[in-house]
């Protein structure tokens, strides 16, 4: 059989012991490492071919669609009429420069969210060589058996050979939305796509439940493929201060065209200057004042943070997001895994007997069930036995040896500590066939499996005792739930997960169970107590958290005696208080949000507490990170500021939800994305602190010299250069600029601060009045001593550009002093003012140079006078920056 007719066929029609053997696989086995190699080659990568992006002439086009870039052609035109060819050439060689740098820039912010989707690629677990693994999905071959479960993407088309409550979300195929009940059945020939419920599509997700069944279709031979819908999101590029640079560029322009018409009149009429020449000076005006460079710069800022937070474990999937970091307030963690070790290891066994201690740590099955001072015999031990069978016949995951001898386990931890629970029992506990499941969901808590012990078909239920309390004191009599109750709240006050066992006897009838089979009657078994310690470096990130005025909330599925005591160990909440899932449902939006800045912890929750907890602090202004793992967790991952899911043990439709992953699911990861993230947001304040000046000043410049009637201080393409080559080179050293000392001793700072506060507005304009003014003075002289054109202007390009050189070690920090611990620390800012300085050579000695920009080789004193005055703006700024940092300090106390 060809390959393509082999994945073509209508399996839903053909039963699936005919669909194991056609596609010669055993399902007990699943594929031989060989049978995937060849099969590998014979069908290609489970993959769909790149989709073909927006043509990049259009989008090269798109970074034209700017004001200032609109002003820039327009001085073209202007310039061309006038028969100043040259300046033409220049200016539209800026504006493609600019959209150049732009387009770059964006194919390459681009490519680093690509190259980080990649990181996140689409893991399936199948059965190879008779064990469960996971492996990633591209490598997924037709045979292939595959399980599911809640929260999976389906990797490829599937043909189901089990389905248990299994319901899938098909809205990338079918645009239902609803989610349809899988089952195993063989169907008619004609059934349609939306109705095929033996199967299960690639790029469709588990809503619920869990199954198993063999690969039919991979890659482009899937449904999904056939109509080649891309299921991956649009990332969105522009930050919020992005946008607020463009508007900025946009009050520029109103500026440029006011500052225009005035001059035009006033030149016109009261200086009686040529119209031509008026122009030529605007559009100098204009050159001068637009910022050409920034927006390269930030989005190099933008893409560098990117790349630091993925060194750092934390994979960002939008930029936007590295800027919302850094405004984080308040960020709310799971407890299992993420503030705790997820390293399980049951203590104690409590049956309705006796009390037993556990020995042993970790997942080696070495250690004792000990009943005081001996082992205790399980043989003898009804209650134990049967307590030990339902614990490992309800449970999902595997318990093995790895190749270096180590004891691992396959699936939840909670779980896992199960198997090795039993597996220390003086003697073999049973893992009973499973007929019929209902899986773990922390929705419900619970999970139960139908089984046959004996010839007698009965229920095996586990989960929290709470739940198992309901059901065992409905419908029998002689449950004595204030025991159970003392009995569990020794081990929750501890801090540990209690996890509870029951049975059900049922009728041979039944093949299928539902959570109605367990509403009553449910036989109270045992309790075991499982500890999870915090993770050390989680207690430090929750104190840094503290510091950085970042509340910590843990929000879990466990009790709420065991949260408030992990809590406490962690420095979340007091260990007192504690507010529980069903609180929150009872309370009305209002009540909650007021709750939510009085609690810490947060327990018994459902998902969709999570999303309503996430409002409530939205309610309050605050700026929420919060984790998830699950499907259900999704709703509140998209809503929340950032959505932040778990790289290892979260879903992939969690994942897809987020706008954060964590790589290794670690609380402290998220502290040290919200720090680089401050660092960045901090960086690009610096940077437009420092860029700005050079705009103002050399706009000041020329309007003074307009005014006063001299010549131009600067020629249009001398301009460009200071603002192109110059501002851009020296302002990369500022991405590189460590985190300012005690940036994570201050608040979060508030979302809806303007990027120009009043402080930067009047910083900008002092500094530009500082730098202007000076090479004013300067220039003026040097008229006055009757100097040749172009030597005045290769002094005035000099003079601006060595002073912002010295103004740049103003901006390293804001208004912190810049001689401090961290003045060497970046070296970039050295190597850049080396570079700096080179290029200045460059332009003022190389013949070449000269004719192209209109400069002449200058001597060393026009070295010198230039340093000087850059001496005397560095020292002037600093002493601003002096008298700023005590009256911020003076209003720090009085507040
Ligand atoms: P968390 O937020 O701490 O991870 P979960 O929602 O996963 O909490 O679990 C909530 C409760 O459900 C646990 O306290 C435990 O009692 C129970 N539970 C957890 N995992 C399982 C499982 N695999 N099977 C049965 N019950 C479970
Ligand atoms: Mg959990």
């Amino acid at each position: 059989m060809s390959n393509d007719s082999m994945q073509e066929q209508n399996w839903y029609s053909k039963d699936t012991d005919e669909t194991l053997k056609e596609f010669e696989v055993k399902e007990s086995e699943g594929l031989s490492q060989d049978d995937v190699s060849e099969r590998l080659n014979k069908y290609g990568r489970n993959e769909l071919p790149e989709e073909e992006g927006e043509n990049s002439f259009i989008k090269f086009l798109k970074h034209f669609n700017d004001v200032l870039i609109y002003i820039l052609l327009v001085a073209a035109v202007v310039t061309a009429l006038l028969g100043h060819f040259i300046d033409t050439a220049v200016i539209l060689l800026v504006a493609i420069i600019n959209a150049s740098i732009g387009y770059f820039q964006e194919s390459k912010a681009e490519k680093a969210l690509e190259g980080i989707k990649n990181m996140l690629s689409l893991e399936a677990n199948v059965l190879r060589n008779g064990e469960k693994r996971e492996v990633d999905a591209a490598e997924v071959v037709p045979g292939d058996i595959v399980y599911l479960s809640a929260g999976d993407k389906i990797p490829a088309d599937i043909r189901l050979l089990s389905a248990d409550n299994l319901k899938v979300e098909e809205a990338a195929l079918t645009g239902e939305s609803t989610s349809a009940e899988k089952s195993t059945d063989v169907l008619d020939e004609d059934t349609v796509l939306g109705d095929r419920e033996n199967m299960a599509f690639s790029g469709t997700s588990v809503t619920s439940g869990s199954g198993h069944g063999i690969v039919t279709a991979t890659g482009e031979n899937t449904e999904i493929g056939k109509i080649n819908q891309s299921i991956s999101q649009v990332e969105e590029l522009k930050t919020p201060l992005m946008k607020q640079t463009d508007r900025f560029g946009k009050q520029v322009a109103v500026f440029i065209l006011v500052a225009a018409v005035f001059i035009y009149l006033f030149g016109f009429f009261i200086r009686d200057y040529g119209a031509g020449e008026l122009l030529l000076s605007i559009i100098g005006l204009a050159v001068a004042a637009i910022p050409e460079g920034l927006p390269a710069i930030i989005s190099i800022i933008l893409a560098l943070g990117v790349q630091n937070m993925a060194k750092r474990k934390a994979i960002v999937r939008n930029l936007p997001s590295v800027e919302t970091l850094g405004a984080v307030s308040v960020i709310c963690s799971d407890k299992t895994g993420t503030l705790t070790k997820n390293e399980m290891t049951v203590t104690s066994v409590m049956t309705k007997d006796d009390s037993y201690e556990v020995t042993g740590t970790g997942y080696a099955p070495e250690g004792e069930i000990r009943d005081g001072d001996e082992e205790a015999d399980a043989e003898q031990r009804g209650d134990l036995l049967e307590l030990l069978t339902a614990m490992k016949t309800c449970n999902d995951s595997t318990l093995r040896k790895d190749e270096e001898g180590y004891w691992t386990i396959n699936g939840e931890p909670t779980e896992g500590c199960l198997l090795t629970l039993a597996e220390k029992a003086n003697t073999d506990i049973d893992r009973l066939d499973v007929q019929s499941k209902i899986p773990f969901d922390s929705a419900y808590k619970y999970m139960a499996v139908l089984t046959e012990r004996d010839g007698e078909k009965l229920i095996y239920v586990k989960g929290a005792p709470d739940r198992l309390f309901e059901m065992a004191e409905r419908g029998n009599g002689d449950f004595d739930r204030s025991y159970w109750e003392k009995k569990m709240k020794q081990r929750t006050t501890k801090g540990e997960r209690v996890l509870s066992a029951g049975f059900k006897k049922v009728s041979d009838e039944v093949t299928k169970i539902d959570h109605e089979d367990l509403e009553e009657g449910v036989e109270f078994l045992g309790l075991t107590g499982i500890i999870d310690p915090p993770r050390e470096e989680a207690i430090s990130a929750v104190e840094e958290c503290t510091k950085a005025g970042i509340g910590v909330k843990m929000i879990t599925g466990d009790h709420k005696d065991t949260a408030m005591a992990i809590g406490k160990q962690l420095g979340i909440g007091d260990g007192q208080k504690g507010l529980e899932g069903r609180d929150i449902d009872k309370m009305s939006d209002d009540e909650l949000s007021e709750a939510i800045l009085e609690y810490d912890v947060f327990a018994r929750t459902s998902p969709d507490n999570k999303l309503r907890i996430v409002e409530a602090l939205q309610e309050n202004n605050q700026v929420s990170a919060m984790t998830g793992d699950g499907v259900n967790d999704a709703p509140a991952l998209k809503r929340a500021d950032i959505g932040v899911a778990m790289g290892i043990k979260g879903t992939e439709v969690a994942k897809e939800s987020s706008q954060m992953v964590l790589v290794d699911d670690n609380f402290e990861t998220i502290v040290n994305a919200v720090e680089e993230g401050r660092r960045v947001y901090a960086n690009l304040k610096k940077t437009i602190l420092f860029i700005l000046p050079t705009n103002g000043a050399q706009s000041f410049l020329i309007m003074i010299s307009i005014l006063l009637g001299t010549l131009m201080p600067l020629t249009p393409i001398q301009i460009l250069w200071v603002n192109m080559v110059i501002a851009v080179t020296v302002s990369l050293a500022l991405a590189f600029e460590p985190l300012e000392k005690g940036a994570m001793d201050r608040p979060p700072r508030p979302v809806k601060t303007p990027l120009l506060t009043p402080y930067y507005i009047f910083r900008i304009i002092f500094v530009s009045l500082l730098i202007g003014g000076g090479t004013m003075v300067l220039f003026m002289n040097l008229i006055n001593q009757g100097m040749e054109e172009a030597m005045i202007n290769s002094v005035v390009l000099q003079t601006i550009v060595i002073m912002q050189m010295f103004h740049l070690f103003n901006t390293r920090n804001e208004i912190g002093f810049a001689f401090n611990k961290n003045f060497f620390k970046n070296k970039f800012a050295f190597i850049v003012s080396g570079v700096l300085l080179a290029l200045q050579a460059f332009i003022l000695y190389v013949p070449f140079m000269n004719t192209a920009f209109g400069t002449v080789p200058l001597g060393w004193t026009y070295w010198v006078i230039p340093f000087i005055l850059g001496a005397i703006v560095f020292t002037v700024i600093e002493a601003e920056k002096a008298i700023t940092r005590k009256v911020v300090q003076r209003k720090e106390k009085e507040s």
